[in-house]
């Protein structure tokens, strides 16, 4: 077909989710415009080689101020509590230039992996001052040509008991913080700070993106806090709460409640399963359990949901490339989701993640960016099962990555 706009890219021989048949993808002015059987004009061409395409993967949930830490504090910490008190201690010590490179290394191995939108959380408190959040906000703006970087100010040691980290949030907010985050259950008033933190989205008019309940008790927790809380104040399709392991541990009909009470109120779930595995559960040998909640379950009932990195090679998870490909692989193995739960698990890395973020121009869609990475797998169900790499991406219409295959030499 004959487009009537002039295009200044074209990709050919393209598969999308959900079609059959190859397409062409036209590109203008950084967004897509034309989505067609075939497109012939004069614009520079792309094969694709029947490869799938994916609008770009989102990382809802990242700390990139305290990723790659390993060498600087051993990894001999057993829980939660120990792996956050020595971050604490190391924090201190971060300079700008040593946030902003660890933060590189690791945006550079999320654009290879096809990352092209991120959400990062920024400890904002005494002890980090605003040091990590402008190192952040520098790094936004050097690799906007590959990635749009969300970044979510939090107080990560408490809110209500950390005299001055208050002012601070407020100062982030005030110099370009994106959203707000929280973590009420470090808090020694985890009710007070969810008042706060509530009370400051609505004088910033900001989304919210809360760690919640982070243990593996199924009672107890402030899910129904933040529900009542969120349509209160009108702010549902605004609020995510990550981790949220309780939800793992409760009673199927516990957990259907819990699921029409998240779907009503409008408040998206993030399920962290790197982090989830490596500290949920330590005190028990036998049947440790997985501590994993079942995002890709609320999803079905209507919850936007995503599954994210979080942590990086650090007390946390030393573990970390950066790849949602790999996360929500790795997900779908310990929630046991089989070919039938495949979409849904791609979901949770696309297109759900992009809803809980309120992306609106996500999408292989015409009007969406020009956001495009091209899978080394021919169906979406064969990208998930075997952990498919990216081979190349654009970003807003421009080629941003190349990720050549690995070439066998046969003898
Ligand atoms: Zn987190």
């Amino acid at each position: 077909m004959r487009t009537p706009v002039t295009l200044d890219l074209v990709v050919n021989n393209l598969r999308l989710r959900g079609r059959d048949a190859p397409v062409s993808l036209g590109i203008a002015e950084g967004r897509i415009a034309a989505i067609e059987s075939e497109i012939v004009c004069d614009a520079p061409v792309m094969d694709a080689c029947g490869r799938l395409g994916l609008p770009g993967f989102v990382d809802t949930h990242v700390h990139l101020d305290k990723a790659c830490l390993l060498g600087r504090c051993g990894h001999a910490h057993g829980d939660l509590k120990a792996a956050i008190a020595a971050v604490s201690e190391l924090k201190r010590g971060f300079t700008e230039e040593d946030v902003y490179a660890r933060g590189a290394s690791c945006l550079e191995r999320a654009i290879g992996h096809g990352t092209t939108r991120m959400r990062t959380h920024v400890e904002v408190d005494p002890r980090a001052g605003l040091r990590s959040f402008r190192a952040l906000k520098q790094l936004k703006r050097d690799y906007a040509w590959a990635l749009d970087l969300q970044l979510c100010v939090f107080p990560q040691e408490g809110l209500t008991n950390d005299p001055g980290c208050e002012d601070l949030l407020v100062e982030a907010l005030d110099d370009g913080a994106d959203l707000l985050g929280g973590c009420p259950y470090t808090d020694t008033d985890p009710v007070a700070q969810i008042d706060r933190l509530f009370a400051l989205a609505a004088r910033y008019d900001v989304d919210l993106d809360l760690h919640l309940d982070f243990d593996i008790e199924a009672s107890g927790g402030h899910l129904d806090e933040i529900c009542r809380r969120t349509e209160a104040t009108k702010r549902g399709g605004r609020v995510a709460i990550g981790h949220v392991t309780k939800l793992s541990a409760m009673t199927r009909e516990a957990f259907e409640s819990a699921a029409v009470r998240l779907a009503s109120a409008g408040v998206a779930v993030t399920a962290l399963p790197a982090t989830d595995l490596y500290l949920m559960g330590r005190a028990r040998f036998a049947d440790r359990p997985r501590g994993v909640t079942a995002v890709h379950e609320l999803a079905g009932r209507g919850v936007a949901c995503s599954v994210a990195t979080n942590n990086v090679e650090n007390p946390f998870t030393p573990f970390g490339d950066l790849s949602l490909m790999r996360m929500a692989n790795l997900y779908a193995n310990v929630a046991q989701v089989g070919p039938d739960g495949f979409s849904t698990c791609l979901d949770l890395v696309t297109d759900g993640a992009a809803r809980l973020m309120r992306l609106d121009d996500y999408g292989l869609r015409v009007g969406a960016a020009g956001d495009l990475v091209v899978m080394d797998a021919e169906s979406e169900e064969a990208a998930f099962s075997s952990i498919a790499q990216p081979v190349w991406g654009l970003k807003r219409g421009r080629r941003s990555f190349d990720r050549p295959a690995a070439v066998l030499l046969r003898p």
